[in-house]
């Protein structure tokens, strides 16, 4: 299938603390396009101040098995060797495709490749931290994550940043409001490199 003749899947994904999350809430105030974020699902505990169905679609192991035995998932992932599982839902993504939506994935490496293998068409970034000493400084001052974490965390980033050059773009969150903007230019880019080619 091919995502052109319809929506376009997003991707990005980046080191845990390099500042998706904030990047993509500038973006999607900012950008023209029809944007829509997909909600992973996961098993993970949800973090305070973080709402079901809106940060995530926080499911038991059960319920996330049940999903995947049952082809529920474009991907699925045990993203930090923990046993917590993450997986972008085909109900989060086939409907807006199909509407014409540009669908935002904000998933692990793994599970870009996976998608970038199914969607040779998708559109991938990866969010690069200023540094790694600005990215540990970040994952401390979250203070919601114990010392083991922000170590695994810090290793998980590295292995990340060596696949960097599997995206098509790479932005370096250096200044929000900036790196922001690059990105809402990739976006509008590439939907007119979308648009001449039909
Ligand atoms: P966090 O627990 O900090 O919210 O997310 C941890 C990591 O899981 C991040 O790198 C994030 O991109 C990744 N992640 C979130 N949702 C998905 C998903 O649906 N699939 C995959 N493969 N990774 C995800």
């Amino acid at each position: 299938m091919s995502a052109t003749d319809c929506g376009r899947l997003v991707i990005v994904s980046g080191p845990s603390g390099a500042g998706k999350t904030t990047l993509l809430r500038g973006v999607f105030q900012q950008c023209s396009l029809p944007l829509v974020r997909s909600v992973s699902a996961t098993t993970r505990p949800p973090r305070p101040g973080e709402v079901d169905g809106v940060d995530y679609h926080f499911l038991t192991q059960d319920a996330f098995d049940l999903a995947r035995q049952g082809g529920g998932f474009l991907e699925c992932f045990e993203v930090f060797g923990r046993g917590h599982w993450y997986g972008t839902l085909l109900s989060e993504v086939t409907p807006s495709l199909d509407a014409g939506k540009w669908v935002v994935l904000e998933i692990d490496v793994q599970g870009a490749i996976s998608v970038m293998q199914r969607y040779g068409d998708a559109l991938s970034i990866f969010i690069r931290p200023a540094s790694l000493e600005e990215l540990e400084r970040r994952l401390r001052g979250r203070g919601t994550e114990a010392e083991e974490a922000v170590k695994r965390r810090l290793n998980q980033a590295k292995r990340e940043l060596t696949l960097a050059d599997r995206y098509r773009y790479q932005v370096v969150n250096d200044e929000v409001d900036r790196a922001v903007q690059e990105i809402c230019d990739i976006l509008t880019q590439e939907s007119e490199t979308t648009r001449n080619a039909r």
